[in-house]
């Protein structure tokens, strides 16, 4: 119930504008373990990893997209993009075998940070359905 709590109040200030903690590991402002980087993505490690491979994949600029449900056809490019990465960032990884690519959306899907991310998850068996 209080991660809900946050998770709504985190929502609300992100929709508002407000920076997100992936601002500040886009900006280099606190370290990450970047594993891919280009003009318009970031990717780097999970600091609270799921898996062996637990990678975080995010757009360098938000653009109002604190959340999948909040997308529209201007963000039809960098989502392309996001989705084709994942397969290379997977192979660098090792994990093409089989791996998993998350996007959590709102409270109640654990979703933490207002910034659209895509979790590739991978290095073990992985179960289904999640929890
Ligand atoms: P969500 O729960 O919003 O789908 O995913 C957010 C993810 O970001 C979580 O898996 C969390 O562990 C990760 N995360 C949050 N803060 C940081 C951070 O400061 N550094 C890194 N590397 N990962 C973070």
């Amino acid at each position: 119930k209080n991660e809900e709590d946050a998770a709504h109040a985190a929502a609300s200030l992100a929709d508002a504008g407000a920076p997100t903690i992936f601002d500040k590991i886009i900006r280099k402002e606190i370290p990450s373990t970047v594993v891919y980087e280009d003009e318009k993505v970031l990717a780097f490690r999970d600091i609270n990893p799921q898996a062996p491979v637990h990678i975080v994949l995010i757009p360098k600029v938000r653009d109002g997209l604190t959340q999948l449900s909040k997308a529209d056809e201007r963000h039809k490019d960098i989502l392309g993009h996001l989705l084709c990465m994942t397969a290379v960032i997977a192979k660098q990884e090792g994990i093409e075998d089989g791996y998993r690519v998350v996007i959590n959306n709102g409270p109640s899907a654990c979703q933490s940070v207002y910034h659209l991310h895509l979790h590739i998850i991978g290095g073990r068996q992985l179960k289904w359905p999640p929890g």
